[in-house]
């Protein structure tokens, strides 16, 4: 079925680009790698569901490490410190909101690449937009309590 499309048909190797028509080989005859004939869809394109991935991935190892410095600064001030309490509480709120708008999306993945491209893109930038503005949110408020 390959050779049988690629007599006819224009298509560029996946690999190098060279243009595949007419061969007679299951393999680039510039290159030597192996094609093989597939089905494709425009949806499988992930990179507006990798973006809403990364609004939630990159604050998480920023919470969590911030969030473990703050619980040895309030376990050491015995919780007397109120802006610390209050971005412990934050961070720790943080961290699980983050872990599970993480699973969500791994799980429901699907449903995610069945939106129009357009809408996918506009939620992954909400998305990261929120996380954000809600982080600004716990660094003014923790600056508000300090002062
Ligand atoms: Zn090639």
């Amino acid at each position: 079925m390959l050779l049988a499309f690629l007599r006819d048909h224009d298509a560029p190797c996946p690999i190098c680009g060279y243009n595949l028509r007419g061969v007679t080989l299951s393999v680039c005859p510039e290159c030597e790698c192996p094609i093989e004939l597939g089905v494709s869809s425009s949806s499988s394109y992930l990179g507006a569901w990798l973006l809403a991935l990364l609004a939630f991935a990159m604050p998480l190892s920023f919470d969590l490490i911030v969030g473990t410095m703050m619980l040895i600064g309030v376990i050491m001030s015995a919780g007397e410190n109120a802006e610390g309490v209050f971005l412990l509480v934050s961070l720790v709120t943080l961290t699980l909101v983050s872990v599970g708008m993480l699973w969500v999306l791994v799980a429901r993945k699907r449903d995610w690449l069945r939106m129009p491209r357009r809408r996918q893109w506009r939620m992954a930038w909400a998305l990261f937009a929120a996380v954000f503005v809600v982080h600004l949110m716990v660094g003014v408020g923790t600056f508000l309590i300090a002062n």
